[in-house]
């Protein structure tokens, strides 16, 4: 399992909204020393996404107006360009998973909301697509919040499927996309929208460790039901820091 980071992440002052939680000060430091400590994943930096790749999903407009903002344009596109590197190792057969902020699936074409500015997982399927490399892929975004960036980015394109996740409880929530993985289609790509706001302490005071790490299973057992085995997943929301890195560990552990 290879793990896409990059040390600038770290750097909180990428926005001037002091209330955006996905760029508190500390909130990638737990994750990456969980994944460290693990011991046993390869770590490699992104580079910036090209203009090109975020014009693949956005307007010329709406990618100029975050170049405005050069601090945040230099690390939203270092987060796309995560996404594109995990999308690509998984090409390639190798499961990976992108530690990066800002997020990315409230990004819509010409506009976004909820601390996200470029649609990261998103863009890295339709350069996929682009290439020629892929048809077809299933987009699982477990996130508390129904990834509506995604979902436009997307919306032209109806062999990407996208499973927003719903549940009453952690045990549902499971069991919902445990049934949506059985009757879902052949396709050549599995990716994850990595939220872990719905956690039990987090936002959505729902899902606990043991449930992120089902998840992770339940997705990889997915991809090598597809025979390919391709599978990369990118960070979005995920705000309590005490319990961040052991979450990420523990999906990262079913997924791998
Ligand atoms: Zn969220």
């Amino acid at each position: 399992m290879r793990i896409i980071f990059h040390e600038a992440f770290h750097d909180s002052g990428y926005t001037d909204d002091r209330y955006d939680n996905a760029a508190e000060p500390g909130r990638l430091v737990g994750i990456l020393q969980s994944l460290r400590e693990e011991g046993r994943y390869s770590f490699e930096e992104p580079l910036p996404a090209e203009p090109a790749d975020l014009l693949r999903g956005h307007s010329a407009e709406y990618v100029a107006s975050v170049e405005a903002k050069p601090r945040l344009y230099a690390m939203a596109s270092l987060a796309a360009g995560g996404a594109l590197l995990a999308a690509e190792r998984a090409a390639q057969g190798e499961p990976t998973f992108a530690v990066v902020r800002p997020p990315g699936h409230h990004a819509s074409r010409a506009s976004a909301w909820g601390r996200c500015t470029f649609g990261n997982v998103a863009l890295a399927l339709l350069r996929l697509r682009d290439a020629g490399r892929i048809r077809s892929a299933l987009l699982c975004d477990f996130d508390q919040h129904t990834g509506d960036g995604t979902l436009d980015l997307l919306r032209a394109w109806p062999e990407a499927r996208v499973f927003n996740g719903y549940g009453n409880d952690a045990a549902e929530y499971v069991s919902v996309l445990e049934a949506h993985l059985k009757s879902a289609p052949q396709v050549d790509i599995v990716a994850v929208s990595a939220g872990f706001d719905g956690y039990v302490h987090d936002v959505g005071r729902k899902l606990t460790t043991d449930s992120y790490a089902e998840i992770g299973r339940l997705l990889k057992a997915y991809a090598f039901r597809l025979g390919h085995q391709r599978r990369f997943a990118v960070l979005e929301g995920g705000y309590y820091q005490p319990d961040l890195g052991r979450n990420v560990l523990a999906f990262c552990k079913g997924f791998e």
